[in-house]
């Protein structure tokens, strides 16, 4: 299906029928004053993705019926607004993905929309704002991390990072750092995209990192640690870790979690899901132990994510990342979960 002037291609999970579909969409206008037209390049596929395209997260904006997905993307900046300096035509973009909630309270105000203080924060691709599975997206400039060329084939990492480098901040910060162990140990519960990254991120400051997860030892994704010389303990979480990065989508990890953590010790839960279960809260207390939740990231984390992925081993990012077409979303979004950790379409 060509592009035509005025409409652009956009995949979409249609809410009422359930199916993931391509439809006709306008096309972005002219950027107004402080925003910029980009066309999309890439658009990586995740969990959160899974979930909407499965027809679990349902929020579509209002009025519509169906959403278009997609919010780790890549793009290359066609028209800039006049205010917009930072950006020209040709330079690529990873678009930011939560909006402040209106009128703005106070975090979102200071642009701290990941603490959103009244839930009435938008996402897009996620939460009742159209994504950037498309041919073309407009963003206000701030809302646009510049990319440079040279990160290209890897950038369509750095929103999955960025989650991993708030919740390392918010974690170091939660005991000021008074951990345990020298060097301080991190236990990373999951070998998806983000265990991974957040294996890396916490190793490239310092830590002694172990991953534990449900694959198999000559699993893809096990090989993609083994690569970075990264250790994997399989289910075998046992000692103690100063401290711990859930990112497995299963309650039972936070439990795993929790026992494997030393006096002092973080957990930081990015991944389960909503279920109930026994926890050991007394060692919690008496041991000074904290568990918490972290969603989105602060632009200060995107920042961040641009500064280590370069840092990062490149072959063993590009041996994360599995790209398909445009058409393949059945596969991405339907299909059994790929061995590789990060699925990405190249829009073309
Ligand atoms: C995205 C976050 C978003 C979260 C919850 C994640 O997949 O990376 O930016 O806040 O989903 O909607």
């Amino acid at each position: 299906m060509a592009c035509e002037r005025g409409d652009m291609r956009a995949v979409t999970v249609n809410f009422e029928s359930h199916a993931v579909e391509v439809k006709r969409v306008a096309e972005p206008k002219s950027p107004s004053d402080d925003e910029v037209l980009f066309r999309i390049h890439q658009v990586g596929v995740c969990g959160t993705d899974r979930e909407i395209a499965a027809v679990r997260l349902v929020l579509p904006p209002a009025g519509d019926s169906f959403l278009t997905i997609g919010h780790e993307a890549l793009g290359q900046v066609v028209q800039s607004g006049r205010n917009v300096s930072n950006l020209r035509p040709g330079d690529w973009v990873v678009p930011m993905v939560r909006r402040p909630c209106v009128p703005a309270c106070k975090p979102c105000a200071a642009g701290r929309m990941d603490l959103c203080a009244t839930g009435n924060y938008v996402e897009r691709g996620i939460v009742r704002l159209h994504g950037y599975f498309t041919d073309f997206a407009m963003d206000e400039s701030r809302y646009l991390l510049p990319v440079p060329p040279d990160l290209l084939d890897v950038a369509i990492l750095i929103e999955p990072l960025t989650a991993v480098e708030k919740s390392i901040e918010v974690a170091q910060r939660a005991h000021l750092e008074y951990f345990g162990f020298d060097p301080p140990r991190a236990l990373v519960l999951g070998a998806g995209t983000i265990g991974i990254l957040a294996a890396l991120a916490l190793r490239d400051r310092g830590f002694d990192v172990t991953v534990c997860s449900r694959e198999e030892r000559d699993h893809p994704r096990v090989r993609v640690l083994d690569a970075a010389g990264i250790r994997y303990a399989g289910t075998e979480a046992t000692w103690p870790a100063d401290i711990v990065i859930e990112a497995t989508g299963a309650a039972e990890a936070l439990v795993t979690g929790a026992r494997s953590l030393a006096r002092n010790g973080v957990m930081i839960a990015l991944g389960s899901p909503n279920a109930s279960i026994a926890f050991p809260f007394r060692d919690l207390i008496i041991k000074n132990q904290a568990l918490i939740g972290s969603v989105n990231a602060t632009t200060d984390s995107f920042r961040q994510a641009l500064h280590d992925l370069a840092r990062f081993d490149r072959g063993v990012l590009q041996s994360m990342i599995h790209r398909v077409g445009f058409h393949d979303f059945e596969q991405t979004l339907k299909g059994p979960l790929c061995s590789y950790p990060k699925m990405v379409h190249v829009v073309e």
